[in-house]
């Protein structure tokens, strides 16, 4: 499949690795849009959130799991966004879920 997480997953994409387990991949993200910016991902290639099926509810809560033990190693104590871009006008740019982990300076609302 011509998918550059999937890809990162398999290894024959090079990525800064954070965190594996069995169902779950955590890789720094190339472009940080904050001083800690973590990509948390499925091993199993879905496509966006709105393509997550209900046999998918164990990953999905994994996933979020994750990015909290995460927040948790990585210092962020005090704080910290994830974010879920779905779909063209969710500004998603890779077709496979991922959720944003970001950290390390003041977040802002509304996001853009
Ligand atoms: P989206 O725009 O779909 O919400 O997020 C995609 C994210 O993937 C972006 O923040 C982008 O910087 C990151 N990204 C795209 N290609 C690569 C890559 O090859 N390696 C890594 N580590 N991050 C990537
Ligand atoms: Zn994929």
């Amino acid at each position: 499949m011509d998918c550059i997480f999937c890809k990162i997953v398999a290894g024959s994409i090079p990525s800064k690795k954070v965190f594996e387990d069995d169902q779950v991949f955590a890789f720094h993200d190339i472009d940080p849009k904050a001083p800690k910016h973590i990509l948390v991902i499925p091993k199993k290639h879905i496509a966006s959130l709105a393509d997550a099926k209900p046999e998918d509810a164990g990953v999905l809560g994994r996933l979020l799991l994750t990015v909290a033990d995460l927040a948790r190693e990585h210092g962020l104590g005090k704080g910290y966004r994830v974010v879920i871009s779905t779909g063209p006008e969710g500004g998603q740019t890779v077709d496979h879920l991922h959720l944003h982990l970001l950290g390390g300076r003041q977040m802002h609302w509304p996001p853009g």
